[in-house]
């Protein structure tokens, strides 16, 4: 990577073309907004930007990657490394709350149940910002040393239930070959930050994300005579009690926090009858990929021993879902300077990890990445008050399209400039 002490060449331009296109990617966000697709199902959104990238003249745009993602090429005039860019395109099953003239109204199924629709998580402003930077960099392709790679991605949420989608998709489908990606950079948009904040850290930034099933299978009877039969609501409570000792007891919690949550109770149908079996689910995050492999064992022999004491059987199933979204050191010291120039240095800080998760993750385990966070809560408004994504009130200020334009567009270009 390079020093810290880096030109800024092309800014200027960058400044230029951003104002200029902010109406048109406002437009764009407000369209997606009011009509947005759940993972999996973003073939309109795909269309749209599929459309712009062949109409700004790019070399390639492959489109149906892992299953609606859209991954366009821009060849720079001059020789070079390759960038990648990436924004996702799913929206939420949210029944959106927020007074807008672009609400939401769709409606649609998720695994099964009726549900609102919503760009809770503001990935509608991404997916029109990096259009908006697809633009202002094609009107200067001439210049730029090296090749940008757009990478549109479907299902960040995750698919619904017995599909695949996302970034391990998109990865496992060629989305950073050909010609192969020497650094991929993305932005999250978040409400815990006012408009012109950027956030960023360096190595794990948020959690990896697993879920959990236990079955535990007792002994169905009377609720009037436990001693006949093995009821597994008593040992179900008891290994959700012991779930609170793996994090308290068992992890090193001066290398890296850690987090198990069970979210599901569900048994019996009866208050008179203990019931046969019982279900828990629940949640593991780590930062770490050998905490997170202990946290593993440790919820499956808590789970195990402990219905067997109780003369019950547990099975464990721990799916693994994302990975520790890790930036990479070098990058991220390198990065640092291009933001603190585009936003200004008091609107620039390291912000604390996040135990949410990102299936960014993947493309940084296959290429060096960095991925940080846009404010985009309207300085007027309370930032410990204001509705967080995923609320059915996440309200975005618009004036941060621009911004992450702006700092998606300054990334790429100074990355390119500084390695070709
Ligand atoms: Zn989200
Ligand atoms: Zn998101």
């Amino acid at each position: 990577m390079n020093a810290p002490d880096k030109a800024f060449s092309l800014d200027p331009r960058i400044a230029e073309g951003a104002d200029r296109l902010e109406p048109k990617v406002v437009a764009w966000r407000r369209d997606f907004h009011q009509n947005p697709e759940l993972g999996n199902r973003e073939t309109r959104t795909a269309r749209i930007v599929a459309d712009h990238l062949r109409k700004l003249g790019f070399d390639e745009v492959r489109e149906q990657v892992a299953t609606t993602g859209v991954v366009g090429t821009l060849k720079g005039g001059r020789p070079g490394p390759v960038v990648a860019l990436r924004a996702d395109m799913d929206a939420l099953p949210v029944t959106e709350q927020v007074d807008v003239p672009f609400a939401s109204k769709v409606r649609s199924q998720w695994n099964g149940q009726d549900c609102g629709v919503m760009h809770a998580c503001g990935h509608d402003a991404h997916t029109s910002i990096l259009m908006g930077v697809a633009e202002l960099l094609a009107g200067m392709r001439a210049e730029i040393p090296g090749t940008v790679r757009f990478i549109f991605q479907p299902a960040e949420e995750t698919p619904p239930i017995g599909e695949v989608g996302g970034a391990k998709v998109m990865v496992e489908q060629g989305c950073l070959q050909g010609p192969k990606v020497d650094a991929i950079f993305g932005l999250h948009i978040t409400s815990v930050l006012g408009t012109g904040q950027v956030g960023y850290r360096s190595g794990p930034l948020m959690a990896s994300a697993d879920d959990f099933r236990v079955f535990i299978r007792g002994s169905q009877t009377h609720a009037a005579m436990p001693w006949r039969g093995i009821d597994p609501i008593v040992v179900g409570a008891q290994i959700v009690l012991g779930l609170q000792t793996v994090v308290s007891r068992h992890m090193n919690i001066t290398k890296e926090p850690s987090i198990v949550t069970v979210g599901v109770f569900q048994g019996g149908v009866r208050h008179n009858i203990i019931p046969d079996e019982v279900k828990l689910e629940g949640t593991i995050r780590s930062f770490d990929e050998g905490q997170r492999s202990e946290l593993h064992e440790h919820v499956k022999r808590i789970s195990e021993m402990m219905a067997q004491a109780g003369g019950a059987s547990a099975r464990v199933h721990i799916h693994r879902w994302y990975d520790v979204t890790v930036n990479d050191p070098g990058l991220t010291e390198w990065s640092a300077p291009t933001l603190r120039h585009i936003a200004g240095d008091a609107n620039v800080n390291v912000v604390d990890k996040v135990c949410g998760s990102e299936d960014f993750s993947f493309y940084q385990k296959a290429v060096p990445g960095f991925f940080f966070f846009v404010g985009c809560t309207h300085p007027d408004r309370d930032l410990a008050t204001a509705a967080p994504n995923h609320s059915p009130r996440f309200h975005v200020d618009e004036a941060c399209l621009k911004h992450g334009m702006k700092l998606l567009s300054a990334l790429a270009l100074d990355w390119l400039a500084a390695n070709a």
